[in-house]
């Protein structure tokens, strides 16, 4: 099918919830991707940082085929091997004590609420529930994450929210001080803003929420569903903030492209949540964990020093165009943001994809950037090219 009959027929038939680009995406190949008219694309998105080994790679289709043809579900009453090995990679890697494993990063954030609230309860009793997060934060889709989200535009028509959420201004301990009455039992929050803008939190700020955490006993839960897996150049953010959290949420770039999310938590919270008290049909499903443990090979320390080499790289590639529409660039390893001037970040975006080159928008005015992390030189340098051409 060509672009204008697959547009015919989603617009027939599937609800218009999102804000489409205007092509067809049929195959991809490493950091280059190709629409069913035949136009050539560098791809800065892998999917919202979700294909961090870019298309159509080997290993990560021959896990998933393997697993397939020796049993592609069964349910999570059963064993088995994939799981098992996925955990016993993650969890050591992260210094964290144990992992569940879910399908999607709103999911992920819901287990890791319940597990807080939980925690609370158990040892504190009723009433010490509410969840501080910050303001322009993104925490999913769901009613609760929704809720769990700082920012006022998604708290909009599906009432009744789930209640038990109050924001803080990032980087702010004045803000967050003002928030900590006897009710609270946990912080959640991104390190790097995705969805939000692209915006980094302070060190010494995160360092004093930690720190405010531990006084207080409140879990310090860190939302790395697009930040970890090796995004900023080490296997989570945290890992670059000196701190240590109770629970962290990943998802995104874990498996590579399946649908995958889950939580790591501490010893402190190892035994929070029992039989019965949390489960997913397919979470960590064997497909999934099959490819996630392709991705987790993949992140070498090797490996990640690239993520964070070819980050600078791409940066400074950015910052010698001179160009009059940024305002500013921002971000860790291979998540980058670019603040726009001089015409919208949607505008600017389509632009760059008339000429070859797919990217992201954030927040109110930010070219955000997640290319696959495994993009070349080469690749990136056609990806500039096009910038260059686009923005100077
Ligand atoms: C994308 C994202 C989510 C939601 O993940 P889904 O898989 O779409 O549910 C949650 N938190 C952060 C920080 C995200 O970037």
């Amino acid at each position: 099918m060509n672009f204008p009959e697959i547009k015919s027929l989603d617009e027939s038939y599937v609800l218009q919830t999102y804000g489409r680009n205007q092509i067809a995406i049929d195959r991809g190949r490493g950091a280059t991707l190709w629409d069913t008219e035949g136009k050539e694309y560098i791809d800065f998105t892998s999917g919202i940082g979700v294909c961090s080994l870019g298309y159509a790679n080997e290993a990560w289709a021959k896990a998933i085929y393997d697993q397939a043809m020796k049993v592609g579900h069964i349910s999570n009453l059963f064993y088995t091997e994939p799981y098992a090995r996925l955990a016993s990679k993650l969890v050591p890697a992260a210094g964290m004590a144990a992992a569940f494993f879910g399908n999607s990063g709103a999911e992920a954030n819901e287990g890791m609420i319940k597990l807080a609230r939980k925690y609370s309860f158990e040892k504190y009793g009723k009433g010490r529930a509410t969840i501080i997060t910050l303001k322009n934060s993104f925490h999913g889709r769901t009613i609760t994450t929704l809720k769990a989200t700082g920012q006022d535009h998604f708290h909009e028509y599906f009432f009744p929210f789930t209640e038990g959420f109050r924001y803080a201004e990032a980087n702010n301990m004045d803000s967050l001080m003002a928030e900590a009455d006897g009710d609270v039992c946990a912080v959640m929050m991104e390190l790097i803003q995705g969805e939000g803008g692209v915006n980094p939190l302070q060190r010494e700020y995160v360092q004093s929420v930690a720190k405010l955490c531990r006084e207080k006993d409140w879990l310090l839960l860190i939302d790395e569903v697009q930040t970890g897996i090796g995004r900023t150049g080490t296997l989570f953010a945290f890992q670059q903030f000196d701190i240590e959290p109770d629970v962290v949420t990943f998802a995104k770039g874990i498996a590579g492209g399946l649908p995958f999310g889950g939580f790591l938590v501490n010893e402190k919270c190892r035994n929070v949540l029992r039989a019965g008290d949390h489960g997913s049909t397919f979470g960590g499903n064997p497909m999934s964990a099959a490819a996630a443990n392709v991705v987790m090979d993949a992140l070498t320390p090797e490996f990640l020093a690239e993520v964070r080499e070819k980050g600078g790289y791409l940066r400074k590639g950015i910052a010698a165009l001179n160009s009059p529409c940024v305002s500013g660039i921002r971000g860790m390893g291979l998540m980058i943001g670019v603040g726009v001037q001089g015409m919208t970040h949607k505008e600017l975006k389509d632009r760059l994809m008339a000429e070859g080159l797919l990217c992201l928008t954030a927040g109110k005015d930010t070219l955000r950037l997640l290319p696959p992390l495994v993009i070349t030189k080469e690749e990136i340098d056609k990806g500039l090219a096009v910038m260059a051409k686009v923005m100077k």
